[in-house]
């Protein structure tokens, strides 16, 4: 596999990691038993791992164990939560809140759900991205019952300011879902200091497998279940449980927690050598500059060249995304780039990098030769 381009889209998906790996196999063919059986000792095995993995995965964000359910993806997770919520409050109003730079799978639910009868606002971002929290304050209406603002932008880096937004949340009494897919792991997260009542996030963005991803449910909080039968976790999401994904998840959360701040670090140095490096050649304009971006994620116009014709030149040298990954069938400009302000031309000139495990500088130095 060593003529495989160098791979920098690690926002859009990453290899899984040889120790989760490791600590899934088992699971596949030895200790194969449905974590719902109580009758025998497979099932005792399944559902002590996956006890082991919730608490892992609740150790990286501050929370109970219980409070920690598994899905199919961030997809399912925001379904889940954002019908589940919507369903379960209809007697307290039909109001939620999010933005326009939210990931599609936010924007296209928000957008069922206005079919069936919710009343959705959608938030305008700065130039840089963020949200303005008065602008947040002054939409809030007897009605909300829910404000969905993602954590860290998967096209920009863009953190938005979860702590005012929960604070304010929690002011008014209104439930905050956060999507953190682009976070979790990399950030520290405090659901209860941050007041954050449902947060998802997914295993392929951490380097677990495909497939298993999971939903943070503040306890108390009821939510209207989506896939029905069985009624297993908790009547929050019924079927047999991904043991073996859920194992990867859980140890991929524990890698996560343990080299979080050291590998932030060592990424914002590559980031910040390739961004600096092509300003100081006039090359290129960052989409989201400032502080309050993660270094995961570069976004980047180059000036006076179509990203398309860059990607292309470099397909077999460099795999990169322009814009997001999700919206590449699609020929149509980023949304979220659209909602910060650039016009057509300036989408079109945009690419996204996104570092990762097996990122260094020589990675870097190999992309400055090609821009
Ligand atoms: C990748 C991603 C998703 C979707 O996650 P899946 O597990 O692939 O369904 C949702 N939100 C954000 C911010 C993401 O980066």
């Amino acid at each position: 596999m060593t003529d495989l381009p160098l791979y920098l889209d690690y926002a859009s998906t990453t290899p899984i990691n040889k120790k989760v790996l490791d600590e899934m196999l088992p699971y596949f063919e030895d200790i194969y038993g449905n974590a719902a059986s109580m009758t025998h000792k497979y099932g005792d095995l399944a559902k002590k791992a996956v006890l082991k993995a919730q608490s892992r995965i609740a150790n990286l964000i501050v929370a109970e164990a219980e409070e920690i359910y598994f899905t199919s993806g961030a997809t399912e997770s925001i379904n889940l939560a954002l019908k589940g919520i919507y369903q379960a409050n209809k007697k307290n109003g039909n109001h939620i809140i999010t933005v326009k730079t939210e990931h599609k799978a936010v924007l296209d639910t928000c957008s069922y759900l206005e079919d069936v009868g919710a009343d959705i606002t959608y938030l305008d971002v700065s130039k840089d991205g963020l949200v303005d929290l008065n602008e947040l304050k002054s939409n809030i209406k007897k009605t909300t019952v829910l404000v969905c603002i993602m954590y860290v932008n998967n096209e920009t880096g863009v953190i938005q300011d979860v702590n005012s937004i929960g604070r304010i949340c929690k002011e008014s009494n209104i439930l905050f879902f956060s999507d953190a897919t682009q976070a979790f792991g990399k950030l520290p997260i405090n659901v209860n200091d941050q007041n954050i009542d449902l947060l998802c996030f997914s295993g392929h963005k951490i380097y677990a497998p495909k497939g298993v991803a999971g939903l943070y449910i503040k306890r108390g909080i009821e939510l209207q279940m989506q896939i029905h039968g069985g009624g297993h976790q908790n009547r929050m999401r019924s079927g047999s449980l991904n043991v073996s994904g859920i194992v990867g998840l859980g140890k991929a959360s524990e890698i996560a927690k343990e080299n979080m701040k050291e590998e932030y670090e060592r990424i914002k140095e590559l980031r910040d050598k390739l961004e600096n490096t092509l300003l100081k050649q006039n090359k290129i304009c960052i989409n989201g500059s400032g502080d309050k971006r993660s270094p995961y994620i570069s976004n980047i116009q180059l000036i006076d060249q179509e990203a398309d014709d860059f990607i292309m030149r470099n397909r077999n040298k460099i795999a990169l995304a322009t814009g997001s990954a999700c919206n590449s069938e699609i020929i149509e400009s980023s949304h979220v780039l659209k909602a910060m302000g650039l016009n057509e031309n300036e989408c079109n000139e945009t690419i996204r990098i996104s570092y990762g495990i097996f990122s260094d500088l020589s990675d870097i130095q190999f992309l400055l030769n090609q821009v």
